[in-house]
């Protein structure tokens, strides 16, 4: 089996996250304004980490 995440954010607080589903509620803020992140959103969510490598 396969464990391909897809990305979300939210359009309330923009946070970007994985889930193997669309959730309800925003992990982070808690409101109904999930949808599947934009391409960009994706480019920075997986760039989000690069500053973290040391
Ligand atoms: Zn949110």
């Amino acid at each position: 089996m396969n464990d391909i995440k897809e990305k979300y954010t939210c359009d309330a607080c923009r946070y970007t996250f994985e889930s193997d589903k669309l959730p309800d509620r925003c992990p982070d803020c808690g409101k109904l304004q999930v949808r599947r992140a934009s391409e960009s959103e994706i480019y920075e969510f997986e760039h989000r980490f690069d500053n973290e490598k040391e």
